[in-house]
C-alpha cells in the first residue's frame, strides 16, 4: 500500500467471518488464517482502542502511534464471540464489534447472508435462475424490466465477484423493490438451507448475552443498522431510524450513546445524506469500505476508510 503512515494515521481492519469449514462464498478468515494475521499485526503494528481513535479525531494535536491499528469486526457473527475475542483477550487488545440489532436481539437473518447461503449450499448458477424466475413471476404485481434485461444491467464483474454473482447480489440488495427482494431472500433461504429461520440466526449471530460479555471483557461496539440496510438508498424516514434502532440497541445492550457513538455503514455504503443523519444521530465516528489508511487530518470522522482483511497477508 502507497499510503504513507503518519502520527495522524491509522490502519483500519475489517473481517466478517472466522470460522473453519466455511464455504468459499463467505471469504471467511479460518481460525489459523486469523491467528497468522495477528501475528503479523503484532510485528508491524500497534493496536489502538475506538477510544484513542475517536479522541484523536477531536483534537488536532492528537497523536497515535506511528503504525497505529484498529480492528473491526462486521455483522455480530458467533465467530466473534468464540473465535475472536479469546484472541484479542489474550493479547490484551480491544476489537469493535458492529452487531446488526434485528439479527442479535431479534433473531433474523439479514437478507446478506440468506443469499450468501443460499448460494454456499446449491450453487450460484441455481440461485442464479430461481432469482430469475422469481424475477419474471412477480412482474405481473410490479413494474419490472423483465430477467433478461435486468441480467444485462446487473451482471457487471466487481472487485471480488463474477458477473453472475454481482447480478444476484445487486437485484436481492438493491435493484428490485425492497418488499419483492425480501421475499425472495427468503424463499431461496427457506428452500436452501432451512426452514427454521430463528434457529440458523441463533447459531449464525451472537446474542445479546454475549455481546455484553465482550463489552465487559473489554470489547467497543458499535451500531451497524436495525437491519442492515444501505444508507446511501434509504429515504430520510427510515434511514432516522436505521440510526435510532441502532442507538437504542447500544443502549439496550448497556453502552449509553448520549456521549457519542460509532456506526458502521452496511456494506460501506454512504453519501452526504447518510453523513449528515450520522452527525445527527450524534455518531462521533463512521466506518466505510473504501480500502486505504485513515488519515485523521483530512478524513471526515464520520466515513472513515478501512482495509479489508482479504487484503492483509496471513502470514508474519
Ligand atoms: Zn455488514
Amino acid at each position: 500500500m502507497s499510503d504513507t503512515k503518519t502520527d495522524r494515521s491509522v490502519t483500519i481492519i475489517t473481517w466478517h467471518y472466522v470460522r473453519d469449514g466455511a464455504p468459499a462464498d463467505l471469504h471467511a478468515r479460518s481460525v489459523k488464517e486469523f491467528e497468522h494475521q495477528l501475528e503479523h499485526i503484532a510485528m508491524h503494528f500497534t493496536p489502538v482502542t475506538l477510544d484513542a481513535v475517536v479522541a484523536a479525531t477531536q483534537d488536532d494535536n492528537a497523536r497515535l502511534p506511528a503504525d497505529a491499528c484498529l480492528l473491526t469486526f462486521d455483522d455480530g457473527y458467533r465467530d466473534h464471540y468464540e473465535i475472536v475475542f479469546p484472541r484479542l483477550v489474550d493479547r490484551d487488545w480491544q476489537g469493535v464489534f458492529f452487531p446488526v440489532a434485528r439479527a442479535a436481539r431479534d433473531h433474523e437473518v439479514l437478507d446478506v447472508n440468506k443469499i450468501q447461503f443460499s448460494i454456499a449450499a446449491s450453487g450460484l448458477e441455481t440461485i442464479s435462475n430461481e432469482t430469475r424466475t422469481a424475477i419474471d413471476a412477480a412482474r405481473a404485481d410490479h413494474d419490472l424490466p423483465d430477467s433478461q434485461t435486468l441480467y444485462r444491467e446487473l451482471a457487471v464483474a466487481g472487485l471480488h465477484n463474477p458477473p453472475e454473482a454481482m447480478f444476484v447480489k445487486r437485484a436481492l440488495q438493491t435493484r428490485l423493490p425492497e418488499t419483492l427482494r425480501a421475499r425472495i431472500c427468503s424463499e431461496l433461504f427457506s428452500r436452501h438451507v432451512s426452514s427454521d429461520e430463528q434457529d440458523f440466526a441463533k447459531q449464525l449471530y451472537a446474542n445479546v448475552d454475549e455481546l455484553r460479555d465482550m463489552h465487559a471483557g473489554g470489547m467497543a461496539l458499535g451500531g451497524h443498522g436495525e437491519r442492515h440496510n444501505r444508507m446511501n438508498e434509504l429515504d430520510p424516514d427510515s434511514r432516522d431510524r436505521e440510526f435510532q434502532g441502532s442507538r437504542e440497541f447500544l443502549d439496550s445492550l448497556g453502552l449509553p450513546t448520549g456521549d457519542g457513538w460509532s456506526f458502521c455503514y452496511p456494506y460501506g455504503a454512504f453519501d452526504d445524506a447518510a453523513i449528515s443523519a450520522a452527525q445527527q444521530a450524534g455518531c462521533t465516528t463512521a466506518f466505510t469500505l473504501e480500502p486505504r489508511i485513515a488519515d485523521l487530518t483530512r478524513d471526515t470522522p464520520l466515513a472513515l476508510p478501512r482495509i479489508d482483511t482479504n487484503d492483509l497477508p496471513v502470514t508474519s
